[in-house]
Parts: C-alpha cells; sequence; structure tokens
C-alpha cells in the first residue's frame, strides 16, 4: 500500500494506463522519474502545481511554450515525430525524400499499422501501429475497440482511414466522452456495415497496395472499464497556463483526462511542464 498523501515533483508525461482481463483501466501518473498509482486516489483531493518550467520531452532543453504535447519550437520543426504526415498519415512523404528523419521514419512508419473501429463518443475509425495497441483506446477513453485491417506502413493505414472516413467519423468528442452516457455499439455489426459498402473501395487499394498487403482482421472485441466514481455534468476544463494551481477530489480518469469536482484537465496537453502533485 502507497501512502495516499504523498506527493510527487517533476515533468509531466503522458499517464500510463493498463487495463487487466475484464477490461477495467487502470492509471499511473508519471512525473520525471516519479509514479503515482491513481486509481487509488479516487474520491480523494489532488492538487497539481505548475511550477512554471517546461522541459522539451525530446531533448530537456527548457522551452518557455510547449509545442506538439511537450516540444521545444527547435524540436517541433525538425523531429519526424512533429510533422504533419504524423496527424495525417496520408500525407507520408517518405516516398519524395524529404522525411525529416528516415532513419525514424522506417523504424516508426514502416511498420505494421491497424485501422480500427472505436467507440469514444459514438463509432470513429483510426490508425494506429501495432505496438499502440491498446493504449492508444485508453488514451482516447474508448469503451469499445475493434480492430479490423491490418497493413504494412503508415501510409496504407492512412489511406484506408480516408476511405472510412467517407462514412465514420474520425474524431472524439471529448465533451461527450467525459460526460460518460456513451451508449454501447455492436462493432461487429459496424464494420461488417462498412466493409460491405466500401468494398469497391477497398478492391482497389488492396490492387494498389499489392498481394496480401491489406488484411481483414477477424479478432474480438475489446471492452474498456475506466475508474469514475461520478461523471461531470457539465465539463469544465482546467488550464495550467492560466491558472498555475488545480485541485479538488478526483472523481474519476477517462482518456488522458483527469476529472476533478473543480473541472477536468487533460493532463496530455501539460506533457513537459514541471508539476508537484499531491
Ligand atoms: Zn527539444
Amino acid at each position: 500500500m502507497s501512502v495516499v498523501a504523498e506527493g510527487i515533483h517533476g515533468c509531466l508525461t503522458k499517464m500510463a494506463a493498463q487495463v487487466n482481463a475484464q477490461g477495467e483501466v487502470a492509471y499511473t501518473l508519471r512525473a520525471g522519474d516519479h509514479e503515482l498509482s491513481l486509481n487509488e486516489r479516487i474520491g480523494l483531493p489532488l492538487s497539481i502545481q505548475w511550477t512554471g518550467a517546461i522541459a522539451c520531452t525530446h531533448c530537456g532543453r527548457a522551452t518557455r511554450k510547449s509545442f506538439a504535447q511537450g516540444h521545444c519550437y527547435p524540436c517541433f520543426k525538425r523531429l519526424a515525430q512533429c510533422d504533419t504526415c504524423i496527424v495525417k498519415p496520408e500525407t507520408c512523404h517518405f516516398f519524395q525524400g524529404t522525411c525529416r528523419e528516415p532513419e525514424w521514419g522506417e523504424k516508426h512508419c514502416f511498420q505494421p499499422h491497424v485501422v480500427y473501429l472505436a467507440n469514444s463518443s459514438g463509432l470513429k475509425v483510426g490508425i494506429t501501429r501495432n505496438t499502440q495497441v491498446p493504449t492508444r483506446w485508453m488514451d482516447q477513453g474508448a469503451i469499445q475497440a475493434l480492430p479490423i485491417i491490418e497493413v504494412d506502413t503508415r501510409l496504407q493505414s492512412g489511406q484506408v482511414e480516408m476511405l472510412f472516413k467517407e462514412q465514420v467519423a474520425d474524431r472524439t468528442n471529448w465533451r461527450a466522452m467525459l460526460k460518460g452516457q456513451v451508449p454501447p455499439l455492436d462493432l461487429q455489426e459496424e464494420r461488417d456495415r462498412l466493409l460491405a459498402s466500401l468494398e469497391s473501395g477497398l478492391s482497389e487499394l488492396s490492387e494498389r497496395f499489392g498481394e496480401g498487403a491489406l488484411r481483414r482482421l477477424n479478432g474480438p472485441v475489446q471492452h474498456f472499464t475506466y475508474p469514475v466514481e461520478t461523471f461531470p455534468q457539465k465539463v469544465v476544463s482546467h488550464n495550467l497556463d492560466k491558472q498555475p494551481l488545480v485541485s479538488g477530489t478526483l472523481m474519476g480518469i477517462k482518456g488522458q483526462y483527469l476529472m476533478l469536482d473543480s473541472g477536468v484537465i487533460n493532463l496530455r496537453k501539460y506533457t513537459g511542464y514541471e508539476v508537484a502533485i499531491r
């Protein structure tokens, strides 16, 4: 048992989320080298005090502003992982010879990716590297997820996603996700419906990618239950840039959001911020 009143200090990184066989998600808050198990803090007071400092998560240099979730401006302009093609994988420009870091690209983008359906605030389509499953879904606060197609590269996954976007959203409505009244969906039925109606587009892509490059998956639907005692009725967000001290009673955690009785805070937005948490 850890001591409840214990606090930690350091620069924030993304919360770690783990899921057990029952689909229950457990969160660990990370600041510098320190970790704090959060599930056991639910129902108790929690405060986050920003010191005013931000350190780049890549190079460690101090930065006045955080770019692309925790980077200094030079890293933001230089790193492949901060390029716009990461958000829009269908715009991958590796083959034009203009990848910012071809080695990084080879290691991260030329790897198997999955196209999935998820239910975070309703049906959505998304892509992720195989190694990011199921983390990606928990980061989005999805209550259900189903991988539907596997391909060999990030670019291909983006091209498949573009096709699905003709019929399905690719965004989460985070307010709706946090309110918690997200009705469950039959993702297998949605998959079958979409695969049927996008049949011709999929065969075109399949031909373009080559034999066996577009693989349909038939795995089970994954379910996630988040540690939430009470969902907020009205979603008000905290902003550390405007108010460096955030405190309240921790009511729940979903996605990368802490739900306090005083408002919600998206911790991912504050990656690299030096904070004291108690
Ligand atoms: Zn940097």
